[in-house]
């Protein structure tokens, strides 16, 4: 289970900001299925704003600077 978290990438992964509020977290990092339910507000790797699209089967989610995750990456245990 332990490399649920390795598999996130950097703009949901990093750990550096949290995804839902911005603020410097640098602790918590959102699991795979916690992202699964909401889908991030902000790339954890430089806390920018993303450009947020949530659709029927989930979401995609992109940062200027560090690009694209679509919740389908992150469905490693469906
Ligand atoms: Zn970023």
């Amino acid at each position: 289970m332990s490399s649920e978290l390795a598999a996130l990438p950097a703009p949901v992964g990093a750990g550096v900001f949290n995804v839902y509020t911005g603020a410097a977290a640098g602790t918590v990092i959102p699991t795979a299925a916690q992202l699964g339910l909401e889908p991030p507000r902000f790339c954890a790797e430089c806390g920018r704003r993303m450009i947020v699209q949530v659709r029927p089967t989930g979401w995609w989610a992109k940062c200027s600077r560090h690009g694209h995750v679509d919740s389908t990456d992150l469905d490693t245990q469906r």
